[in-house]
């Protein structure tokens, strides 16, 4: 067994396994700190990384009852205003009203857990059961790569396992869960991953062969692919390159952006080490 008893999953550890099984253990496994920077512009990425963060705040707090027009008015980054009113104008659009801002729900996988941070879930009783994520990246991915990142496979799957108390104490049905990606940046665009009991079923073994495929492999090998290579922390402790990446192909590269609470572990963890 390669993992602590305590060990919680969650959608980026997992992505961060079928990447690269390296990255997963020097980040999981053996804690390694991140030895280099991910990107060449490390300014504009965290300016980037706070911009995404102050946004997810700012619609945060509308969504808990604090007025938009306080907020806005607050508000003095060009980008921010723009996605703000972009938000205002389209992002509640067609969302029921049982609205749950930044939910965690947490469920059993294997002998281990798996954890999910909703940017929103909004759930009818017996109705529409929609998981919305907003992004604030330049670049919109490809839906068929979309599909099969593992954000997309876990929320909807930890939903649908975890969400009961929700729905009346009854599981929400997968053929009600749709997972919204809302794009800030292009005047709230869509993309739309509807789920079904088929999907659910074929998630739950996919989920439970990567624990099972981490838990007993002897090593953990680096990936084939050297492109992930360049947008990487740990690339010079694998001989994969010294120079970082360049940031304006960072967020077309990445295909998506990071989830936000890796945006701020990424930052604490950049601040405290001395380049
Ligand atoms: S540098 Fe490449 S091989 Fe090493 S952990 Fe990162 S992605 Fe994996």
């Amino acid at each position: 067994m390669n993992l602590p008893d305590d060990f919680i999953f969650s959608q980026s550890s997992l992505q961060d396994y079928v990447d690269c099984p390296r990255r997963f253990q020097l980040r999981y496994l053996l804690k390694q700190r991140w030895p280099a920077p991910q990107v060449d512009d490390m300014l504009e990425f965290e300016h980037h990384m706070e911009q995404g963060e102050t946004f997810h705040h700012l619609v945060h707090q509308h969504l808990v009852g604090i007025p938009a027009d306080i907020l806005a008015a607050r508000i003095t980054d060009p980008d921010l205003q723009r996605w703000f009113a972009t938000y205002l104008k389209n992002g509640l659009q067609d969302v029921p009203a049982r609205r749950r801002p930044e939910s965690t729900l947490t469920v059993p996988l294997g002998d281990h857990l798996l954890l999910a941070k909703f940017d929103l879930l909004a759930v009818e009783p017996n109705g529409r059961a929609l998981i919305l994520d907003w992004k604030t990246g330049k670049h919109m991915p490809r839906a068929e790569n979309l599909a099969r990142r593992l954000q997309t496979v876990v929320y909807r799957y930890v939903l649908a396992t975890g969400g009961s108390h929700l729905n009346g104490g009854k599981p929400v049905a997968p053929e009600n869960i749709e997972m919204i990606y809302w794009y800030a940046d292009h005047d709230g665009a869509t993309l739309r991953f509807p789920y079904d009991a088929a999907g659910y079923a074929a998630d739950r073994d996919y989920l439970l062969q990567l624990v099972d495929e981490i838990n007993t492999r002897p090593d953990f090998p680096l990936t084939t692919d050297e492109r992930r290579c360049r947008y990487c922390v740990y690339r010079s402790l694998n001989n994969r390159g010294v120079e970082a990446g360049s940031i304006s192909e960072w967020d077309e590269n990445n295909a998506l952006e990071l989830d936000m609470d890796d945006f701020s572990l990424d930052i604490e963890q950049i601040a405290e080490i001395e380049f």
